[in-house]
């Protein structure tokens, strides 16, 4: 089999992951990205769920492409904020991710917390994934990733918030998995395992 599938993502992270994850569980699946596709206005996320933001890329990139398409929505929700950054998480500091977002989230969340004792320090990371395919069936599938917030930054891998959190029953970050340990156990790993089957049969039908 030899087919294509879009994720509608600019993050060369995120293509990497999923090609990754995607192509052992699809044998002969082409993962192109939007560098790959006609250009277009990448849609607002302007939805209040990972699910909504999820499906509103998802469809953007199948009407313009006509091709299967996928896009995840993800984020961190920390209980001791009540569930925040949650959708808001990439741009929660407010600074724009290409002056620096990342480090500024990473130090906003960690003053957030400051006196929080490890107890409350817990958090999940969550992911959407949706699937949407040219004869208009949507699908979408959620994976988690409990743990919590460490008090310190730990590691060099990963983006975003990963040096910032330990997974449930690791001391380590998961900047400081290696890509295959995260995978396994990520949020948007377990959303792309359990999508593949139904990108399998999309794509054979
Ligand atoms: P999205 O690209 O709109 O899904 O935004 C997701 C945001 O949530 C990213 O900018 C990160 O800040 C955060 N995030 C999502 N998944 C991860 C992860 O696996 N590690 C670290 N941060 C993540």
């Amino acid at each position: 089999m030899s087919a294509r599938v879009v994720l509608a993502s600019n993050n060369a992270k995120k293509l990497a992951e999923l090609r990754r994850i995607l192509e052992p569980l699809v044998p002969g699946v082409e993962v192109l990205g939007l560098a790959d596709v006609e250009p277009y206005p990448e849609p607002a996320e302007t939805e209040p769920t990972f699910e909504g933001n999820a499906l509103i890329k998802a469809r953007a990139c199948r009407d313009v492409t006509g091709l299967p398409s996928l896009a995840d929505d993800s984020g961190i929700c920390v209980d001791a904020l009540n569930g925040m950054p949650g959708v808001l998480s990439a741009r929660w500091s407010g600074v724009p991710k290409d002056e620096g977002g990342d480090a500024a989230n990473n130090r906003l969340l960690l003053a957030q917390l400051t006196d929080v004792p490890d107890e409350r320090r817990g958090a999940t990371f969550r992911a959407a994934v949706a699937l949407c395919l040219p004869d208009g069936t949507e699908i979408v599938v959620h994976g988690e990733m409990p743990g919590r917030v460490l008090h310190a930054e730990q590691g060099e891998g990963g983006f975003g918030y990963d040096p910032l959190f330990a997974a449930e029953g690791h001391d380590v970050s998961t900047a400081e998995l290696t890509p295959e340990q995260k995978d396994a156990i990520s949020h948007r790993g377990r959303a792309l395992a359990a999508i593949a089957p139904r990108v399998a049969e999309a794509l054979q039908a």
